[in-house]
């Protein structure tokens, strides 16, 4: 964070100061947990709400569990009744990136996965 940032935010547990090595934008949050923990947390904060997934299924396997929330988030998209003024360019962004993290999670990489829910959820904040 810049300095005039910083000085809000006393107790933030992360780095207050620049970093003038790495040229981060001021607060942007770099993630260290591991690929299975980011994926779990999208699951719990929006994914399985917003696509309709059942807690249970979270156990039978990313590649699964990210194949069967595009499938629901693209029928959502083709349902001729989109629901409460819900954005059906930001509905097509959200299948298109939450496709690319089924495919990552297929090919075995999860850093990718999580990094293309990331963008997902962004997306979806917009609804
Ligand atoms: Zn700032």
């Amino acid at each position: 964070m810049c300095p005039i940032h910083a000085q809000g935010l006393q107790t933030w547990p992360g780095q207050l100061t620049p970093s003038a090595d790495l040229q981060l934008p001021c607060g942007t949050v770099l993630d260290f947990r591991a690929p299975e923990e980011i994926l779990r947390s999208h699951a719990d904060l929006w994914l399985t709400e917003l696509s309709g997934l059942s807690t249970e299924m979270l156990d039978s396997g990313w590649s699964d569990v990210l194949g069967q929330a595009h499938k629901a988030l693209s029928a959502r998209l083709n349902e001729g009744d989109k629901g409460d003024g819900e954005d059906v360019g930001v509905l097509s962004d959200v299948v298109t990136m939450a496709g690319l993290a089924h495919r990552a999670a297929v090919a075995g990489d999860l850093f990718q996965a999580a990094s293309s829910l990331s963008l997902a959820e962004t997306l979806a904040l917009k609804f």
